[in-house]
């Protein structure tokens, strides 16, 4: 099981992009293979940021700030109850922001023996 250890170092990297989940065998019947989605995608600035094809899944990344990320890149939803349930929660998994101080570590893992 992997344990999210730290603390947020308020860096703002996480605000700066939308990141989006899709149906990677859907997305591919349209688009016929993953170089035409990559092509297509990219003539709106949409990147093809990853797969998972054990779970069929494809993630898109879009360079779109969070309206309510402020210059100093403090979010203005803090502590208010408008804040989206997803950023009370972010990160659950280890991400690949490089600036992200959050760290995880595997517990209860059962080393084989000789
Ligand atoms: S609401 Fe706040 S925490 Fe969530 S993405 Fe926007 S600035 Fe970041
Ligand atoms: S990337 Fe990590 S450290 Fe930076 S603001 Fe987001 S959760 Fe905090």
């Amino acid at each position: 099981m992997w344990v999210r250890e730290g603390e947020c170092n308020q860096c703002g990297k996480c605000c700066e992009t939308v990141n989006l989940t899709v149906a990677r065998d859907v997305a591919l019947r349209q688009h016929g293979n993953v170089q035409e989605l990559e092509r297509y995608l990219s003539f709106r600035g949409i990147r093809l940021a990853g797969e998972d094809i054990e779970n069929n899944f494809l993630f898109y990344s879009l360079d779109i700030p969070c309206s309510q990320l402020a210059p100093d890149k403090r979010c203005l939803l803090h502590n208010r109850p408008e804040k989206p349930f997803i950023c009370l929660r972010y990160p659950t998994a280890r991400d690949d922001i490089e600036d992200c101080s959050y760290t995880f570590k595997q517990y209860g893992t059962t080393i084989p023996g000789p």
